[in-house]
């Protein structure tokens, strides 16, 4: 344990942010989690209380990302923030300020009221949408060095994500950082495994669109995956790793085609009468489709692109060795059945 202080965990009643705080309680760290309404206090005890099997110190506070508001209380004897929370809705806003305001403002908000807490590190949770996102067709691996290209019409949660990891690394690298704050970044692709509790999550579509067979076959799209709890050990390792500081990783297990998702969810579920669409349906039928279906139209620009994530970079440093994308895809499934979502 690198604390016996509070661990900041931002954005408590996520999906990710959820493992991240039950790991870091089964390792015996105390957690201070924040949710923007109280009324979401109950359910991330109750949720933690599931997966927790030991004694445990965990405070809930009240404070949003897109308010000044009570940071500095949270941030009260605090040495390590775990900054999860943003944005991530299903559907394109509006506009895209709806995502990139608070994305931008709120990570800004929580490294600044940091900063002047004398908070020795932050770890962002990044994503894959500031590493490829606007190189559609540009089919090979992606590291760390890459940015999203955001003047590539990548879709508003992209750009949030991009601009905010930008912003992020810019007040990090600034004269105003004067207390030294370190800030690592965690870059996740899409993320499977369990859910943990009934609310019914972005990062669940996928699965969920499949097993309900709400469409009639497989894009040729592919998408790099990895598990929740693996997400969540390598944010908590890059809170503990001196020499993580200054760094950023993408953390993938690997790239499935959305065929491979629907195979590998046949093979388990259609005994118990899930049906599953597995045909390949044409990449031209799907780009006729977008004409008329936004759902369809925004995921367009990627079909056919055959990339590649590295992550060995946090396979040397974080020392980070994920679960396969198979398992994860499966745990999802067998997860929102248990919830009943599906
Ligand atoms: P969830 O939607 O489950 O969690 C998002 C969290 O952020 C919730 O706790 C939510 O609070 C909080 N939040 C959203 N907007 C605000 C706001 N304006 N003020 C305060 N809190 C806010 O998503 P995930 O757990 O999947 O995502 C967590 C993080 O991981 C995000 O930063 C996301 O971008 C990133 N990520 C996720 C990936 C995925 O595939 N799931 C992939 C890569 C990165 P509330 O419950 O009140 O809505």
């Amino acid at each position: 344990m690198i604390s016996s202080k509070p661990i900041l965990v931002t954005g408590a009643s996520g999906f990710i942010a959820l493992h991240v705080i039950a790991q870091l309680l089964e390792k015996g760290y105390k957690v201070r989690g924040t949710v923007r309404s109280q009324k979401k206090e109950a359910e991330v005890r109750e949720t933690i209380s599931r997966l927790v099997q030991k004694n445990y110190q965990l405070e809930i506070v009240s404070t949003d990302i897109e308010q000044d508001a009570g940071w500095k209380e949270a941030l009260h004897d605090v040495e390590y923030v775990l900054h999860v929370a943003s944005p991530f809705p299903l559907a394109e806003p509006k506009h895209e300020d709806e995502l990139i305001k608070p994305a931008v403002e709120g990570t800004l908000r929580v490294l600044k009221f940091a900063h002047d807490a004398n908070v020795k590190r932050v770890v962002q949770v990044s994503s894959n949408a500031a590493v490829s996102a606007g190189y559609a067709g540009d089919n090979r691996t992606f590291t760390e060095a890459d940015w999203s290209k955001v003047e590539n019409n990548i879709g508003a949660y992209s750009k949030s994500k991009t601009l905010a990891e930008r912003a992020a690394w810019k007040f990090i690298n600034s004269a105003e950082n004067k207390n030294k704050l370190e800030m690592v970044a965690i870059n996740p692709p899409f993320v499977l495994g369990p859910v943990s509790n009934k609310n019914y999550n972005t990062s669940s579509e996928v699965v969920r669109t499949y097993m309900l067979g709400q469409v009639p076959g497989t894009a040729k799209i592919k998408i790099g995956c990895v598990d929740v709890r693996d997400v969540a050990s390598a944010i908590i390792s890059a809170m503990e790793i001196k020499e993580a500081s200054g760094n950023r990783f993408l953390v993938s297990a690997g790239e499935l085609w959305m065929k491979e998702i629907a195979d590998i969810l046949h093979a388990q579920f259609s005994k118990r009468g899930y049906k599953i669409p597995t045909m390949p349906l044409p990449s031209f039928v799907v780009r006729f489709v977008a004409i008329f279906d936004p759902k369809v139209r925004a995921i367009v620009n990627t079909l056919d692109w055959d990339f590649q994530l590295s992550s060995e970079k946090a396979k040397q440093i974080l020392k980070w060795n994920p679960r396969s994308a198979k398992e994860s895809v499966l745990a999802m499934a067998e997860s929102l059945i248990e919830q009943g979502i599906l």
